[in-house]
């Protein structure tokens, strides 16, 4: 399989008409997103390391997690950070039939409904792996959210002083970037995430979820 890049390819984009890769901003503003949690053994981590940096963040969680673990979600809201769904199974829309994937993202959509209150609660699709006719649907409920920028940190093949490498060069102002609060992105979330929001709020940026 091909490795992802860094970059969410821009001639990609117009497929996902009206999702949301970066926020127009005119100030130093980054919106980080943690994928696939919550995770017990990572996510107070993860909220530990926000709260140093004042930073507010959304976590698209998968269904199936939070109802498992409701007091982790409880505190991820308390500290101030945004809930987004990430279906219920964590699943692949290009190998889902749609009406699987719809019925999967709103039983997702229930086990969250204690916790998220909003007109149009956020989406992101698991691998960003999403078919025209689900997108078109899954609109008119949510507002879905991809990326501009991917950490890779699940990925154990790329350099951890590469990504940091990348990240520290490459960020732009209203950049959406991706991480991932699982047990497999741990070995390497723990060691890029803390140096590249030092990095980044001595470079002037804050940390928002805001869109
Ligand atoms: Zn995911």
């Amino acid at each position: 399989m091909l490795r992802a890049p860094f970059v969410f390819p821009a001639f990609l984009e117009p497929l996902f008409p009206g999702a949301l890769f970066r926020v127009p901003v005119d100030e130093p503003l980054l919106y980080l997103t943690f994928d696939d949690g919550p995770t017990p053994e990572v996510t107070p981590w993860v909220l530990d390391v926000l709260a140093r940096y004042n930073a507010r963040t959304v976590f698209f969680v998968v269904g199936e997690k939070v109802l498992h673990h409701p007091r982790l979600i409880q505190s991820v809201l308390e500290a101030g950070h945004r809930l987004g769904n990430h279906t219920f199974h964590h699943l692949n829309g290009w190998k889902t039939p749609l009406n699987d994937y719809l019925t999967d993202t709103e039983k997702a959509a229930s086990a969250l409904s204690p916790y998220i209150n909003e007109a149009h609660p956020l989406f992101r699709p698991p691998y960003g792996r999403i078919t025209p006719g689900q997108f078109r649907l899954l609109k008119q409920k949510y507002r879905i959210v991809l990326w501009k920028r991917l950490s890779l940190d699940y990925d154990p093949n790329i350099p951890v002083n590469k990504i940091l490498h990348y990240f520290q060069k490459n960020i732009r102002p209203g950049d959406i970037i991706v991480f991932h609060d699982s047990r497999k992105s741990f070995p390497r979330l723990r060691q890029i995430l803390p140096p590249l929001l030092e990095y980044w709020q001595r470079a002037g940026f804050r940390f928002e979820n805001n869109f």
